[in-house]
């Protein structure tokens, strides 16, 4: 057990403890929590009454979280004093604890931190976020069928030009660097040689490699096997016809452990689209069903067509007898999306699509504009998830014109709340929340964020009665 400098243990609970990235969860955690800024003050105490009462009505005595009070933030800055933005003491609780929940954090300014959640991200090496964004009936929604939309996006939090190293134009070490590119490295390169980086230009490096990626897209594939039917689904998402090392290689990564690691469980897009046709055209040779396969066969050079024959061949000798007879239908099935396409798909063709395995750029992008279609920020809860510790979080800000007004919509940190109890294997307590939240906006009792968005107009209910309006639904 840690030392801590200024925080209160709780007196009971035991720990989380991780084996090869699996929590084995007593049934008394010991759970740190960060209140958070701005609208944390009213966010907090919702959520844990909610999540405590869920606790409470499922499981008597026989489970409870006891919470344990950690500081980050504002709040931490007014007892360790100035810039303490994350102390030793939380990062301390964090580690020996495993899982922590969060409200939103002021994005400090000074004191050499970027941002606290990144920092966080970082420190415990929390590499994949995890956001589901699932329509609950009578959310105002700005789409038609926001239900057809269910989703978990997997955005990696580690890599990517997110990593932040970067130089600003004219800094020395940029220029230095543009000119060991342009006259150097570049015109060493083949493939690049002609091209030439503008001076004055800033630079950021994406750096993406391919244990952070397949340690990721496994957690995203694990996730998929626990799901049923048509959401048995893994895409890729990336913009690998651009950026083809890095970008391109994540999806090159991603169907490789597939196909290895995963071999029993998954199918790829093209596999199945392989088998499914041999299927339906059984006593047609090789040739042939890849005319009916590829379009435009025939005009392909000699040697792209025996290298498709090959490959159906090879899917056919290697896994028609495990996978064939529509057995494919019952597996993982794993495709990609170039990363511009996903954004229209999930609006047109939301059904489609269940779990979205994303790069950390890609995936901010993409969580924020599927948590729009569902009902937007107030609704959208997150999950930071690594081998040795979970953080589970707001998406949103620290909102700070509503804070202490009792007034905004607790509902994303609940729904994070939801996640942890998912994650412990408390999935009682998680239904129970659910419902609770089903009901209340069902029967339009909701927060001034959606109350403003319905049609007619309804009178708000206040952050705490919002919670108060759950619980009665249990
Ligand atoms: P923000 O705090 O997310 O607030 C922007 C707007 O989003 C609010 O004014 C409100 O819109 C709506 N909103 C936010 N939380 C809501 C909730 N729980 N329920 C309903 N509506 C909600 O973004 P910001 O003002 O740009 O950022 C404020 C601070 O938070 C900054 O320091 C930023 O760096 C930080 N931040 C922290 C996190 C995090 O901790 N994960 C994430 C993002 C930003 P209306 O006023 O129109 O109702």
């Amino acid at each position: 057990m840690p030392n801590f400098e200024k925080l209160r243990l709780p007196t009971e609970g035991s720990v989380i403890t991780f084996t090869k990235g699996i929590p084995s969860v007593p049934n008394d955690p010991i759970v740190p929590f960060i209140r958070g800024d701005g609208t944390g003050v009213d966010i907090w105490p919702a959520t844990q009454k909610v999540i405590d009462a869920a606790i409470l009505k499922e499981y008597g005595k026989e489970r409870k979280i006891n919470w344990f009070k950690v500081y980050a933030g504002d709040e931490a800055c007014e007892l360790y004093g100035t810039y303490q933005y994350l102390p030793e003491d939380t990062i301390a609780a964090i580690r020996h604890f495993g899982v922590a929940i969060k409200g939103p954090l002021t994005t400090p300014i000074g004191g050499g931190i970027r941002s606290l959640n990144v920092a966080l991200r970082q420190i415990f090496d929390l590499y994949s976020c995890v956001r589901p964004c699932k329509y609950y009936s009578g959310t105002p929604s700005p789409h038609k069928n926001p239900q057809d939309l269910d989703i978990v996006v997997y955005r990696e939090n580690t890599e990517d030009i997110y990593m932040g190293i970067e130089w600003e134009a004219e800094d020395e070490n940029c220029k230095n660097l543009i000119d060991y590119l342009n006259n150097t490295l570049i015109p060493k390169s083949e493939k690049i040689k002609n091209r030439v980086i503008p001076n004055g230009s800033g630079i950021g490096i994406k750096p993406v490699s391919k244990k952070g990626s397949q340690r990721h897209i496994r957690k995203a594939i694990e996730h998929a096997k626990k799901l049923k039917g048509n959401k048995k689904h893994v895409t890729l998402v990336h913009k690998g016809n651009i950026m083809k090392y890095t970008e391109g290689a994540f999806r090159d990564w991603g169907y490789d452990l597939a196909v290895n690691e995963f071999r029993n469980d998954c199918i790829t897009e093209r596999e199945s689209w392989i088998l499914d046709n041999i299927e339906k055209n059984p006593d047609i040779n090789i040739e042939n069903n890849a005319r009916l396969l590829e379009p435009g066969f025939d005009k392909l050079t000699p040697n792209k067509r025996s290298f498709i024959c090959e490959e159906i061949k090879a899917v056919i000798e290697s896994i028609a007898e495990t996978h064939g007879h529509n057995k494919w239908k019952d597996l993982i099935l794993v495709d990609d999306r170039i990363a511009d396409s996903i954004f229209q798909q999930i609006q047109t063709r939301p059904q489609e699509y269940s779990i979205l395995a994303t790069l950390n750029l890609n995936g901010d992008y993409v969580s924020d504009a599927a948590a729009a279609i569902v009902g937007g920020l107030g609704m959208a809860p997150g999950a930071n998830i690594g081998d040795t510790a979970a953080i589970f979080e707001a998406t949103h800000g620290t909102a700070p014109k509503h804070a202490g007004l009792n007034k905004i919509n607790p509902g994303s940190v609940i729904l994070s709340g939801v996640m942890m109890l998912e994650y412990f294997g408390w999935d009682e307590a998680a239904k129970l929340i659910t419902k609770g939240i089903s009901e209340s906006i069902a029967n339009k009792k909701v927060t001034y964020d959606l109350a403003r968005l319905m049609e007619p107009k309804v009178d708000p209910l206040s952050c705490s009665a919002f919670a108060d309006e759950i619980i009665s639904n249990f």
